[in-house]
């Protein structure tokens, strides 16, 4: 035994060496990823490539020849796939699909960083605080909506906002800006207070905040549309105030901000207040890409979680997209509509907010629709805008295409190319600092895949409250990937590109799985546990892959 770990181990060095030679000759020392201090991950809600490729043309400059480039076109490196676990099919949701971003485990349509047993697994930011760095969340949906949800806590439903806000308690976040007021009871914020957060409801207000902790709950549930308010640019000043509260954290910082509104534009197919939201959270990268450029130790990714709406740019075999229409449009169709309700001379209203005059026959039909209330009038003048636009939408939902990549910094080449969700994920934990445990000098991860161990200590769902109907139940079925081995994964990705394939990590992989087997059929749960542990420690003496750490990670997963 001892012999063949001693071989396991030169053969793996030699790879190693090797595997590094490598990946330097290829792709040279000054494009070779280095680890970043701070990350950025950047979430456009329903963002799919017809919504970066429309803001390219809703922002085109019409009296300039050229088609300027945006932010979208400078920071693009690849694209990747969504798909949730298979129990939900091809098509994600939000909560899915944060899940995969944050955690790197696939999960069924509903679910917040759970696996598909409903058993929680650890997420970027918890991994983060746990190696002494800051963590936030700057949204424009409720601070409790699914996407930062995934990020910092874990529910079975996504529904359950009450126990999602709540838990918010535990996560240590140290900056949670966006919406939500209903979902944090006066009781529910002294709890806040009294856990050093300050807590404030007015935008204004966050100007003189001057340390963590914060949450700042500046609407009921959602921010207002960005089209109706769009001097209040309230993404890009959240997030530069998070960047200021985070940075103050010498250990680092993972900031999670999320473009949340362009989805639900995309679910009501309204592409003016859509447009807006694009430009919202255009503006929002913009400030973080200027972070960057300032701080060459932080990791901006951007991506979206899915595609909404099937927005088509061009429709009805009309070789036409008319983006000026758009630009012009200066109210949201919801706050034309109830406007126009409560003026007998509405026409001049509606034509000044939509930034041009309807014919006799369009004013007749939105004539028509006013008699028949708020929501039908604000249905018709979408439909009228999409007409004049000749833009095109396939659902009121999401869609299965894959979406796009965006980086910059350090490591940002990690996300060339066409890869998985579950691997930004991955690749994202990989960048983390170590956990505190000394190591070697020059020891590298290796390609090693770690032990399938099964969750040893992830608290059963008995702590989550009772499924919502409307999410279709998981079937009983092995986990794609234990949370334990998410993370031992990722800390393997980034390397990948220097150390390939060698026969030791088949050895590695050959005694891991041993006991693994050993473990599985053998042992029970304190048993288990200790096994994963040798299993785990014998993978690091020969692979330097975190040992110990995720264990706790996992069993505080409450
Ligand atoms: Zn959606």
């Amino acid at each position: 035994m001892k012999f063949t770990r001693l071989y396991n181990l030169l053969c793996l060095s030699a790879a190693l060496v090797s595997g590094s030679l490598w990946a330097e000759n290829l792709l040279g020392p000054q494009t070779a990823p280095s680890r970043p201090k701070n990350i950025v991950i950047m979430v456009g809600d329903g963002m799919g490539p017809a919504y970066t490729s429309a803001y390219r043309y809703y922002q085109d400059n019409p009296s300039t020849q050229e088609i300027e480039q945006t932010v979208f076109d400078r920071l693009l490196v690849g694209n990747a796939s969504t798909y949730p676990a298979p129990v939900s099919g091809y098509v994600t949701d939000s909560a899915a699909a944060a899940t995969a971003l944050a955690t790197g485990v696939k999960t069924y349509n509903g679910a917040v960083s759970v696996d598909t047993n409903k058993r929680p697994v650890p997420t970027l930011l918890e991994l983060a605080k746990k190696r002494g760095m800051s963590t936030g969340v700057t949204v424009t949906s409720q601070i409790n909506h699914a996407t930062p949800a995934a990020f910092l806590s874990h529910n079975e439903s996504r529904r359950n906002y009450e126990a999602l806000a709540e838990s918010y308690l535990n996560t240590e976040a140290d900056v949670m800006l966006g919406g939500g007021q209903r979902y944090f009871s006066d009781k529910l914020i002294e709890q806040f207070e009294a856990k050093g957060y300050q807590v404030i409801k007015d935008a204004a207000l966050l100007d003189g905040v001057t340390q963590p902790k914060v949450m700042g709950l500046f609407a009921d549930v959602q921010l207002p549309w960005a089209i109706d308010e769009p001097e209040a640019r309230r993404l890009s000043t959240m997030t530069a105030k998070a960047l200021d509260l985070l940075s103050q954290n010498d250990q680092g910082f993972v900031l999670l901000v999320e473009g949340s509104l362009i989805d639900w534009a995309g679910h009501n197919n309204d592409i003016a207040t859509a447009m807006a939201e694009m430009h919202e959270f255009a503006g929002a990268i913009e400030v973080v890409e200027q972070y960057v450029r300032q701080h060459q130790d932080t990791l901006l990714v951007v991506t979206a979680d899915h595609n909404t709406g099937g927005l088509s740019i061009g429709t009805h075999g009309d070789y036409r997209w008319d983006s000026q229409v758009l630009r012009q449009v200066n109210a949201s169709p919801a706050r034309i509509a109830s406007q126009a309700l409560s003026e007998d001379e509405w026409q001049s209203g509606v034509s000044g907010a939509l930034g041009f005059t309807p014919s006799g026959e369009e004013f007749s039909a939105l004539d028509s629709a006013r008699m028949q209330g708020e929501k039908v009038l604000t249905s018709q003048l979408k439909k009228l805008i999409d007409q004049r636009s000749n833009t095109g939408w396939t659902t009121g939902g999401h869609t299965g295409v894959d979406v796009q990549v965006f980086a910059a910094g350090p490591a940002s080449s990690l996300f060339a190319g066409h890869q998985d969700n579950t691997d930004i994920a991955h690749k994202l934990i990989s960048l983390l600092p170590k956990p505190a445990k000394a190591k070697p000098a020059n020891a590298k991860p290796a390609n090693a895949k770690p032990v399938s161990a099964k969750p040893v200590s992830a608290k059963p769902a008995s702590v989550l409250p009772a499924e919502p109907e409307t999410i279709e139940s998981p079937k009983t079925e092995a986990p794609e990937t234990a949370p334990l081995e998410a993370e031992e994964k990722a800390e393997t990705t980034a390397q990948d590109i220097a150390a390939m394939n060698t026969s030791a990590q088949a050895d590695v992989e050959a005694q891991a799985a041993e006991l693994s087997e050993k473990m599985q059929s053998t042992a029970s749960e304190p048993d288990a546990e200790e096994a994963f542990r040798q299993a785990s420690d014998l993978l690091s003496e020969g692979a330097e892959s975190q040992s110990a750490a995720p264990v706790s990670e996992v069993d505080n997963q409450d």
